[in-house]
């Protein structure tokens, strides 16, 4: 997504590009705090590859629970979202190709998979709703990553927005700028 060399800017350069892929731009706001935004895009610079890496495994290992001709055509990467919107991840049904956004900040490294089979599920599914076609292609994906099923009541679809669970972290910024309870874990 950037083409310079100065770490600032590589991370800067990124932030906007996720920016670009979200629902909505003021998705991405880090662009716009100036008291963290350096610190973050530095850490970006050097570590977002590495963080995107590890959620292309995740991505992978949901496309292998279908067969080729069923898998949709994603492509995914790790953003700080805001806070405002309430999400730690979403998927961009709109974007060719479909777009996942995570933030790992808001997630431990041993949830990623657990979320990116959700945004899996959806774009799979080709709805941004609960429904039972979303509920369908979730519990595939459960069964092929040996996730528990999820509670599934007809009529209750609604019960599947945050399924699977998973705790979410103390300090979602803090990943971002290296430090944190997982800040060195990646
Ligand atoms: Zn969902």
């Amino acid at each position: 997504m950037t083409t310079s060399r100065d770490p600032f800017t590589r991370g800067l350069d990124y932030l906007y590009g996720v920016r670009s892929l979200a629902l909505k731009p003021e998705m991405v706001d880090r662009v716009h705090d100036m008291e963290h935004r350096d610190r973050i895009c530095t850490w970006i610079s050097e570590h977002i590859e590495a963080v995107n890496a590890q959620l292309n495994v995740c991505l992978e290992a949901c496309h292998a629970c279908f067969h080729s001709w069923e898998q949709p055509l994603v492509q995914i990467f790790a953003a700080p979202l805001a806070q405002a919107f309430g999400l730690d991840a979403l998927c961009n049904l709109q974007t060719t190709p479909i777009s996942i956004l995570i933030d790992v900040g808001r997630v431990m490294p041993e949830d990623w998979l657990l979320v990116v089979a959700h945004e899996y599920a959806h774009a799979h599914a080709g709805t941004p709703g609960h429904h039972p076609q979303f509920a369908r292609s979730l519990a595939h994906l459960c069964l092929g990553l040996a996730i528990a099923l999820p509670p599934y009541q007809a009529g209750r679809e609604d019960s599947l927005r945050f399924y699977p669970s998973y705790l979410p972290t103390k300090d979602p910024l803090a990943f971002w700028q290296g430090g944190g309870e997982i800040g060195d874990r990646v």
